[in-house]
């Protein structure tokens, strides 16, 4: 999550594959939406879309979105009072403010735009006060509405869906999760957040969670391959600027490689259609309590056959939220922001990220990140470690997402204990005793987990 890759990080897309000319012919015309620029990122011809649907009004998809539905929002009616929910709009999803007609407050309801060019509108009626709340519809179980502890099981019965970040193996270059140091064994963060995540499944399975995985291979979710998007990225390219897209990309460090048709449909694959396939699982077959982002950190390392390594490594932890006031222009991220809020998914993964952000920063001692600028993220809860930030998978996982960010693999120390790899006990490593970095990881995540779900709970010690 460095810097000259922020823009990856936005959402561009959700594909919706029927969408898409390359599949269907007939939704070529459908395809001849205007096209805007992002205006806040460095690469700003990249890839946001504004799709026309059918006969009616445009609807304001981003480039791979589904549609909103609405009237699923109608099951949330009277489930929040009207200081919630300015609350949560005003100082976690909304922070960097929107188009006035977006959401507006009056009274006892909140006036929500499902589509400007019609000016549709759907009405959210607030709960006249906490104790005339009806309850939230959710598949996932907030701590305090599970089952009773068992002794010495703090996560009894809890479903914990783990997603080691990106795809690693064969597919690591491609990702731009890839550098090698010499002859050293090359860093592939795709393998590292698998290697985490098969350790802590191992000790929250002992701590009586119920753990399924997002991914437990290092290959896609997704059944799509680049190739599938090649139509796409040819046709995004152009309108925004790139006349005549080139196929290839030079090499890997070639400055206009964000401007071929490779390049984007390789993106297209393994970030928005292979996270958009994720989602699915989880929303629609695993139906977990929580999901556990494992990522690793990293900063610009230029080459990566001969990257740059550093002093600097820290650690944080995100949360959705934080849209930008571009962001909430499409309608079907608006929507999702909406329903997401309306989950009330934030009530519980913010204390439970500030948690694990507490005993992450404890075991493996590290400072917290600051972000350069505020322009994309906000800092939330009382560790100090986490931001609100609006990513593709915080945002889709309809559950509460913890997004672990530790460890900078190119930092000297960290590089160092990659290559030691996985270990038992401790090791003298830079002249440290220390576990290896994987069970360090693990074992800080699950020790956070440990310390609030037994809380939370109220049984047990
Ligand atoms: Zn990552």
């Amino acid at each position: 999550m460095w810097d000259n890759s922020l823009n990856r990080y936005i959402d561009i897309s959700n594909l919706r594959f029927s969408d898409l000319s390359v599949h269907r012919p007939s939704a070529a015309k459908r395809f001849a939406g205007e096209w805007r620029k992002q205006t806040v990122r460095t690469l700003s011809f990249l890839l946001t879309a504004i799709f026309a649907a059918g006969l009616q009004a445009a609807e304001n998809l981003n480039v791979l979105g589904n549609k909103p539905r609405w009237s699923v929002l109608e099951h949330y009616q009277q489930t929040i009072t009207r200081d919630e929910f300015e609350h949560l709009v005003n100082d976690v999803y909304g922070t960097h403010g929107f188009a006035s007609d977006l959401i507006e407050i009056k009274g006892d309801r909140a006036r929500i735009l499902m589509n400007r060019d019609a000016q549709k509108f759907f009405t959210l009626r607030f709960a006249a006060d906490d104790s005339g709340r009806k309850s939230v519809p959710r598949l996932w179980r907030p701590a305090k509405s599970l089952p009773p502890m068992e002794t010495d099981k703090p996560l009894s019965g809890l479903k914990i869906a783990l997603d080691p970040g990106h795809l690693g193996g064969s597919w690591a270059k491609m990702e731009e999760r890839w550098f090698q140091v010499g002859d050293s064994t090359p860093v592939q963060e795709g393998d590292l957040t698998l290697r985490v995540a098969q350790l802590l499944a191992t000790r929250l399975r002992d701590l009586g969670a119920k753990v399924s995985f997002v991914r437990d291979t290092d290959e896609p979710t997704t059944g799509k391959r680049p190739d599938d998007f090649r139509e796409l990225a040819r046709k995004i390219l152009i309108k925004n600027g790139v006349p005549q897209p080139r196929d290839d990309v030079l090499d890997s460090i070639d400055p206009e490689k964000e401007r071929t048709i490779r390049w984007q449909s390789e993106i297209l694959f393994y970030r928005y259609s292979e996270i958009r396939r994720r989602a699915a699982l989880v929303n629609f077959k695993l139906h977990p309590d929580l999901v556990l982002c494992l990522h690793f950190n990293a900063e610009g390392w230029g080459d990566p056959t001969n990257p740059l390594l550093t002093d600097t490594n820290h650690l944080h932890l995100l949360v959705n939220g934080s849209y930008l006031a571009e962001e909430l222009e499409f309608d079907d991220e608006r929507f999702e922001m909406i329903r997401r809020l309306l989950s009330r998914a934030y009530d519980e993964e913010l204390p439970l990220t500030d948690t694990i952000a507490s005993t992450m920063a404890r075991d493996t001692g590290l400072p917290p990140y600051a972000y350069p600028t505020t322009n994309s993220t906000t800092k939330v809860g009382r560790s100090g470690y986490v931001y609100a930030r609006n990513l593709l998978a915080t945002r889709l996982y309809r559950c509460p997402v913890v997004y672990c960010e530790p460890y900078v693999m190119n930092s000297k120390d960290v590089f160092a204990r990659i290559q030691a790899g996985d270990y038992e006990g401790t090791r003298n490593i830079n002249g440290i005793e220390r576990k290896s970095i994987f069970r360090e990881y693990a074992d800080s995540v699950a020790d956070g987990l440990v310390d609030y779900y037994s809380k939370a709970r109220g049984g047990g010690n």
